[in-house]
C-alpha cells in the first residue's frame, strides 16, 4: 500500500467510528457522468424523508447545479466542490462531517463524482457502496472497470425504460457483475418511470438494519 492509501484507510476507519457512535448510516453512490445519481437520490429523499433524518454530502468536480436540485427535496445538503479532483476521499468525508450536527442525522447519503475508475479505490468510511449504470452505457461497463464492482454491495442499472430500443445485453452485465463479486447484489429500476424504485428503498431499510450503528 502507498502512504496516500494507508492515510486514507486510517482516516475512512475515523469516519466510519464517527458515524457508527451517532447511530448513522452512510451510503456512498458512484458511478458514470450521467447515470442518474442524483435523480435516485432525489427519488429517495423524497420517499425516506418523513421517516428519516436525512443528509446528502454532494461531490462536484465545478458547479452546484445538481446540490440545488437535492435542496429541493428537503434534506440538508453539503456540497463538496473537488476543483477537478476526479473522486471523493476519507479526508473530504471527514471534513464534512464537522459540518453536520451529527446527533440529529440517520442516514448520510454521498454522491460521488461521476467516474467509474478512482471514486473505487478510496474508502469513505461508509456503511455500503453502490455504483450505478444506465442501460444506454451499454453492457460492457462490469467487465471494463472490474475494480469497481469488487468493491462494491450493489449494482444498480437504471434506465430500464429504455431497454426495448437499445442493443443492451442486461443478463451479461449481471453475469460479469457476478463472477467479478458473487456477494454484489443487483437491482433494476428507471427513475424516469418509478420502476423498482422500490426495491432500492426496501434495499436501503434492510441495510441499514443490518449496519446496526450503535445509537445515541
Ligand atoms: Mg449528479
Ligand atoms: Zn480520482
Amino acid at each position: 500500500m502507498t502512504d496516500l492509501t494507508e492515510a486514507n484507510e486510517r482516516l475512512a476507519q475515523i469516519n466510519k467510528s464517527r458515524l457508527d457512535s451517532h447511530g448513522i448510516f452512510a451510503v456512498n453512490i458512484m458511478g458514470t457522468p450521467g447515470s442518474g445519481k442524483t435523480s435516485l437520490l432525489e427519488l429517495t429523499l423524497d420517499d425516506l424523508k418523513d421517516r428519516y433524518k436525512i443528509a446528502v454530502i454532494e461531490g462536484d468536480l465545478a458547479t452546484s447545479l445538481d446540490a440545488e436540485r437535492l435542496k429541493k427535496h428537503g434534506s440538508e445538503v453539503l456540497q463538496i466542490n473537488t476543483q477537478g479532483m476526479c473522486h471523493l476521499d476519507a479526508n473530504l468525508i471527514n471534513k464534512a462531517l464537522d459540518r453536520f450536527d451529527l446527533s440529529k442525522l440517520e442516514i448520510i447519503f454521498i454522491e460521488n463524482i461521476g467516474n467509474l475508475v478512482c471514486p473505487a479505490f478510496f474508502d469513505l468510511g461508509v456503511h455500503r457502496n453502490v455504483v450505478i449504470v444506465s442501460a444506454p452505457e451499454g453492457d460492457d461497463k462490469p467487465i471494463k472497470y472490474p475494480v469497481m464492482f469488487r468493491e462494491t454491495d450493489l449494482f444498480i442499472i437504471n434506465k430500464t425504460d429504455l431497454l426495448p430500443y437499445l442493443e443492451v445485453d442486461v443478463g451479461r452485465m449481471k453475469r460479469d457483475a457476478k463472477v467479478i463479486n458473487p456477494k454484489i447484489g443487483i437491482l433494476e429500476l428507471s427513475c424516469k418511470t418509478g420502476d423498482g424504485v422500490q426495491d432500492w428503498l426496501g434495499w436501503v431499510e434492510e441495510s441499514m438494519a443490518q449496519a446496526e450503528p450503535r445509537s445515541n
